[in-house]
């Protein structure tokens, strides 16, 4: 999913006060708080959808420490955190990764994600949480020699498999969703897990058997242990099976979907100064040791910081304040109360 927003397809330039890298919790609700004070916001995220670990890692998991829910799902959390930001219509730049950021000579920065979307802002919001999601790579000897060719880790186009012989290996939601959704369109398709027990939702497990039992699918029991081919085009898959027989598998598209993990990714060829990985920056503004360039969330450090969804929620504020007089040089901004100014009332719609 590409620029849910409709504005700032692969290609083009949007120009914006703030681009927000990292669409979790807390760059959403940074939103907010820039949103009272005017300030319009792109947010850019790696993911298909919002809500960074909340929405990835843990969507069904309880949380208790969020002030005023005593208890909230991760996937409850993100869809409040996206009614409450709603007033402030952000565009969503999902399924990208910011690679690059500099300074413009206008002062302004340029940032460039691998979708080919560039931005120019005044403003930068790194909210990129521990890094950036990325596909683990199965253990298969040379696959990177096909990568991008024949194996891909995320479908971006569906109609880029139709007609191929495909092989999609795991047995979590990922691997079963695209069996179900890409059956239609492949020549032929062949699911392969280690075992014949999937951690998919059991309706999406149900759904994979029928089309089995139908003949439109077949599932393997086995692991990937080595690709045939030639220049970048594969053209079979050699199977291993529990027993350790082995035995080639014809096939132009494989999909492996063995999880993510979070690297930490271009952030860290943007000049900024690190610590661990990590963005330290001042507790005033949560700036970092770039003007313009903010760090919030799970992505900075300084003393005493402590990696909660509260924490950041804090910092989105603080930060805002500081922000603003970036964005508007020349505005006088008097600090207001969402229960008492009509004027933030007014720009939330609630009057
Ligand atoms: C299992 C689990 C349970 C947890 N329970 C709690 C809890 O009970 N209470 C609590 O307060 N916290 C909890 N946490 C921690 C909490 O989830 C994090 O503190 C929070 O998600 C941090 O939010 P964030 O917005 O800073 O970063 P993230 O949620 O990590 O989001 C960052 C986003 O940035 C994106 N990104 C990174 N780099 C780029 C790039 N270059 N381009 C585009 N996008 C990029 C990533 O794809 C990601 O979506 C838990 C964490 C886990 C894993």
């Amino acid at each position: 999913m590409n620029d849910t927003s409709g504005v700032g397809g692969a290609g083009s330039i949007v120009e914006i006060d703030v681009v927000i890298v990292g669409a979790g919790p807390v760059g959403l609700f940074a939103v907010f708080e820039l949103g009272l004070l005017d300030i319009k916001c792109a947010l850019v995220d790696i993911l298909d959808k919002p809500g960074g670990q909340c929405a990835e890692l843990y969507p069904e998991k309880p949380i208790y420490d969020i002030p005023g829910y005593p208890i909230v799902t991760g996937q409850g959390l993100v869809e409040k955190l996206m009614e409450q930001i709603a007033p402030f219509h952000p565009t969503f730049h999902l399924g990208q990764m910011v690679e690059s950021l500099a300074r413009q000579p206008d002062g302004r920065f340029r940032l460039t994600t691998d979708a080919g979307t560039t931005f120019l802002c005044k403003v930068v919001v790194v909210a990129a949480g521990g890094g950036s999601f990325q596909p683990k790579r199965p253990p298969v000897p040379g696959i990177e020699a096909y990568e991008g060719t024949s194996v891909f880790y995320a479908v971006r186009r569906m109609e880029d498999y139709r007609g191929h012989d495909l092989l999609i290996v795991g047995g979590g939601d990922s691997a079963l969703d695209w069996t179900l959704n890409l059956q239609p369109l492949a020549k032929s398709l062949t699911l392969l897990h280690r075992r014949d027990d999937f951690r998919a939702a059991p309706d999406s497990v149900n759904k994979m058997r029928a089309l089995v039992a139908e003949g439109k699918i077949k599932l393997a029991l086995g692991q990937v242990s080595g690709l045939k081919g030639e220049g970048g085009k594969v053209t079979h898959a050699t199977v291993k099976d529990k027993d350790g027989k082995e035995s080639d598998l014809a096939t132009t598209r494989i999909l492996p979907f063995f999880g993510l993990t979070m690297k930490l990714g271009p952030v860290a060829n943007w000049g900024l100064n690190l610590e661990e990985n990590l963005i330290p920056v001042d507790t005033a503004k949560f700036e970092s040791s770039e003007k313009g360039i903010f760090a919030i969330g799970d992505i900075n450090t300084y003393p005493g910081k402590l990696k909660l969804i509260l924490c950041g929620f804090h910092e989105a504020a603080l930060m805002a304040q500081a922000a603003v007089h970036i964005v508007f040089p020349e505005k006088k901004i008097v600090f207001q109360y969402t229960t008492s100014s009509s004027s933030l009332q007014k720009k939330l719609g609630v009057i």
